[in-house]
């Protein structure tokens, strides 16, 4: 996805400060955060929103949780909110599936 930030920052087109990553998610901080930890989960795979996703995305998408649980214990987050913006009318303006994980 030649468009996509979140693509370029997955590959590490575009740099980001890097909270975490595997073979499957990279983490990153928000760029301009809501709260005092704001990180967003993104998977490596372009994936526009929620609404593409599909049954093969099953253990992706929950993966995706257990790296937030992760990344969570990780900081010492004794208790965070994870949000996730589907489609223009909810609220999302990068067509990358993204999770945010908030805290503090
Ligand atoms: P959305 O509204 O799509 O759920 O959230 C997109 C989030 O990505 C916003 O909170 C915005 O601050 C963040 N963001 C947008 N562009 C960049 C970028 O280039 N780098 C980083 N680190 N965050 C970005
Ligand atoms: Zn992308």
């Amino acid at each position: 996805m030649e468009d996509c930030i979140f693509c370029k920052i997955a590959v590490k087109e575009t740099q980001a400060e890097i909270v975490y990553e595997d073979e499957q998610f990279i983490v990153f901080p928000d760029s301009n955060p809501k709260a005092p930890f704001h990180v967003l989960l993104i998977p490596k795979k372009h994936i526009p929103s929620l609404r593409e996703v599909g049954e093969d995305d099953m253990e992706l998408m929950g993966r995706l949780l257990l790296t937030a649980q992760k990344v969570a214990q990780e900081n010492h987050l004794k208790g965070y909110k994870l949000a996730m913006h589907v489609g223009k009318e909810g609220g999302q303006e990068v067509d990358h599936l993204h999770l945010h994980l908030l805290a503090g």
